[in-house]
């Protein structure tokens, strides 16, 4: 698929159907270990959106699904390492078990924020789910209860990973190729 100015296009790196049964599977474990608990997800803006939203269906517990904003890649695709949040709960997590989900794991720098952050917050407990990971580029140690997949060090689009807000759409998760400048 080719972007709108021809400046990129994609390449599936992970197909729909293998992120939906990995999804299921995710699903099935956390129904496991958070049996008889008080769960709620926070979900990460906007990127963990589509995730979250087929994980909450494959997690057969009584639940809560809220959301943060966090400051994030603008048009460059490399972390600033700032965090920033831009929206917080909407209601508290106090006795609470947390479950972050997020999209992808780069530098690390965004959950160990949050992760720090949340805790704080007095939750019964703190968990992180993502969905990717990138581990090579990682700068702070966070710990990954949940994972879905872990990839190489590209730049990677869809499944409501963006770039420049764009992509967001596409059902498989694909590597963004840049074009050389015509
Ligand atoms: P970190 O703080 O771990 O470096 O970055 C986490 C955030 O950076 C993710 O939530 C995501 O918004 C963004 N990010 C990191 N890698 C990628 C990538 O390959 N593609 C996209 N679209 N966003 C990424």
């Amino acid at each position: 698929m080719q972007g709108e100015e021809s400046r990129e296009r994609t390449e599936v790196l992970i197909t729909a159907d293998q992120i939906r049964a990995k999804v299921a599977q995710l699903g099935r474990r956390i129904t496991l270990d958070y049996q008889h608990r008080p769960l709620t997800l926070v979900a990460i803006l906007k990127g963990a959106t589509v995730f979250v939203a087929d994980l909450m269906r494959h997690i057969d517990l009584p639940l809560e699904l809220d959301f943060m904003a966090l400051s994030s890649y603008g048009p460059s695709t490399r972390s600033s390492g700032i965090v920033r949040i831009i929206k917080d709960l909407d209601r508290s997590v106090e006795g609470r078990h947390v479950l972050i989900v997020e999209d992808i794991v780069d530098t690390g720098l965004t959950l160990n924020y949050l992760f720090g952050h949340l805790k704080a917050r007095g939750p019964a407990s703190v968990r992180i789910c993502t969905l990717l990971d990138k581990p090579q580029r990682r700068q702070v140690a966070v710990p990954l209860h949940y994972k879905g997949f872990e990839i190489p060090d590209d730049f990677v689009v869809g499944y409501g990973l963006d770039y420049d807000e764009r992509y967001r759409n596409l059902p498989d998760v694909c590597r963004l190729v840049r074009m050389a400048e015509a």
